[in-house]
């Protein structure tokens, strides 16, 4: 069933409603797919669905078209799922919304036109959206609920966390690990570990690639969407595809879950931190690729978490306790933490740039046309999927960032605009905070900068890459080790006191002055010729 049938259905239903006592118009925006939402427990002909494409939410920042592309075919088939159970929904793509010059301006004619007599929507997890709306004056009553998502409940996080403040993620997770009482033995960690973060993290050998299985993907077919995108000029970037590889129906997402169960979770810990130029189709290694699917609410974090605990739990022999507690550390720790962060922060979190770093993005952040063998790797990855796993965005692209001191609006909008998943919720605290350090670290104790060796460490990225990762100096000395050295110079009144960096400093002051110097004009170098690396 297409949009317009849905919405013709729809409108014949309302003719059959005139006279009733009250009509309400219920939001349901892109993240917001959550078929469990206790809005749908019933049905009701005074209530009406709104599920909206919209100019505004693809152009607030420039997107990968395969980002617009799963929102858009997910709303639709939500649009489609909540019909056939039976609700009043109007499903309006950009051809019928984009008369309208913002999402406000939509809902005041839908009001009008359908004599709505109140309207009601689920908390946005973005600032933007949310003072939009509690800006916003239909003239009729409003009412904001919950969206019955996230596992720490919106007040909480204002009672645990306070703005401008650090928190660390280890302290918070293992209260929520007390509150679910996830992986425990009463009050303590199963396995009398919180933490299995050593035991994972290793490197992939040739043997551990050949057995990667190749990701689960789906084929949605998305050509009516692209030539929407096309017919209302929407601006975008990235690798089009007509068949997209994403979940967008809440069955796919079920599907991917029991898929990373069955194939990935069993290895998902040790190799969490690798990168790889070999695997080619198998492009995700053992990560999930859960995080679009939960992130638009097709499926809720708990149920991840306990479906993941379940098959640990069938399975003790294959999997052991650091690859689940691995799992539910990203899920119930980091996931809820960030949020949180984001939240008690706004609106100042977006314009935090502590570490004053102005330097451009260059260009090959949109092409993946660099000399440096991760960044081209990562990039064009990522150009191509729309996705790149967490080790990628934090120490390939993310530590470049950082050491080559760019711009935190600059680089924020790329992460935001790029990955299938981003959110600026989520986002935003990865990228302001994990990566820049733009915050002073509110996210982390000290900034993730790295040289060379570290990639090298966790890949074959610097193998056949032209530049040399054991060399800091000259033409081919790799860029990100003197990057590192002059970004951790800059700023060591700053970095200096704390303990995990005071061994470091010291070994830099043992180096001869020659060497010392040698190094920093190179990254004097590299930062004057970002677009040449
Ligand atoms: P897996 O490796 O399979 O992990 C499982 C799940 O854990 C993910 O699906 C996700 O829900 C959660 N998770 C893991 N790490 C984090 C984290 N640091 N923050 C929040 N959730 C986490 N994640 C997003 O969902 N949206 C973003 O816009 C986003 N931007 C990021 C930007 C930067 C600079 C960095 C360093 C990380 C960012 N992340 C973001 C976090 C993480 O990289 C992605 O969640 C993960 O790569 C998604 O792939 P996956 O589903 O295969 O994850
Ligand atoms: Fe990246 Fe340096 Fe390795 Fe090349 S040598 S892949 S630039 S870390």
């Amino acid at each position: 069933m297409g949009a317009g049938e849905i919405l013709l259905r729809t409108l014949s239903a309302r003719a059959k409603i005139q006279g009733s006592t009250m009509k309400r118009l219920r939001l349901v925006l892109g993240d917001q797919l959550n078929a469990r939402h206790s809005w749908f427990r019933e049905t009701d002909a005074d209530t009406y669905y709104l599920i909206a494409e919209l100019k505004q939410e693809t152009g607030y920042v420039r997107h990968h078209v395969q980002k617009i592309c799963a929102f858009f075919a997910a709303m639709q088939h939500f649009a489609q799922a909540l019909t056939e159970a039976g609700h009043q929904v109007i499903h309006l793509t950009l051809d019928e919304t984009s008369q309208h010059a913002d999402l406000p301006a939509l809902l005041r004619a839908l009001v009008t036109e359908h004599d709505i007599e109140q309207l009601e929507y689920q908390r946005p997890d973005e600032w933007r959206l949310m003072q939009q709306l509690r800006d916003f004056d239909p003239g009729i009553a409003m009412r904001e609920v919950d969206t019955e998502h996230f596992m720490l409940p919106f007040d909480d996080i204002f009672k645990q966390f306070k703005p401008g403040k650090a928190s660390r993620m280890e302290a918070f997770y293992r209260r929520m690990r007390k509150r679910y009482g996830y992986l425990m033995q009463g009050d303590e960690p199963i396995g009398e570990r919180w933490n299995f973060d050593s035991d994972n993290r290793q490197k992939l050998k040739p043997a551990d690639i050949q057995k990667v299985p190749e990701p689960l993907v789906f084929s949605t077919d998305v050509s009516d969407i692209l030539e929407r995108l096309e017919r209302h000029q929407v601006d975008h970037f990235g690798e089009a595809q007509t068949q997209l590889i994403w979940p967008t129906r809440r069955s796919e997402a079920l599907d991917l879950l029991e898929f990373f169960c069955s194939r990935q979770l069993p290895l998902f810990g040790r190799f969490q931190d690798a990168m790889t130029t070999q695997t080619q189709h198998k492009w995700s290694l053992y990560h999930s690729r859960l995080s679009f699917a939960i992130n638009a609410k097709m499926i809720s974090p708990q149920q991840v978490i306990e479906r993941a605990i379940a098959e640990w739990q069938q399975r003790p022999d294959e999997i052991d306790l650091a690859q689940i507690e691995g799992f539910v550390r990203q899920i119930l720790g980091w996931r809820e933490f960030i949020r949180a962060i984001y939240w008690v922060n706004q609106p100042e979190y977006g314009t935090l740039n502590a570490l004053d770093a102005h330097n451009h993005l260059p260009s090959y952040f949109w092409s993946g046309e660099t000399k440096m063998r991760c960044m081209q790797q990562s990039i064009s990855q990522s150009l191509e999927y729309s996705y790149a796993h967490h080790i990628q965005r934090l120490m390939v692209t993310g530590n470049f960032s950082l050491i080559a001191q760019l711009d935190p609006n600059q680089v924020d909008a790329w992460y935001l605009g790029i990955y299938i998943d981003a959110l600026e919720w989520v986002e935003q605290p990865n990228t302001r905070g994990m990566v820049l350090f733009a915050d002073n670290g509110i996210v982390a104790s000290k900034p993730y900068a790295a040289s060379g060796a570290y990639i090298n460490r966790m890949s074959d990225y610097c193998k056949g890459c032209y530049y040399k990762v054991t060399e800091q100096t000259g033409e081919r000395g790799c860029p990100f080790n003197s990057l590192y050295w002059g970004f951790m110079l800059k700023h060591r009144d700053r970095l200096a006191a704390n303990p995990r960096l005071g061994m470091l400093y010291k070994n830099w002051d043992k180096r001869d002055e020659q060497s010392q110097q040698a190094v920093l004009d190179r990254a004097r170098w590299c930062i004057d010729n970002l677009e040449a690396l």
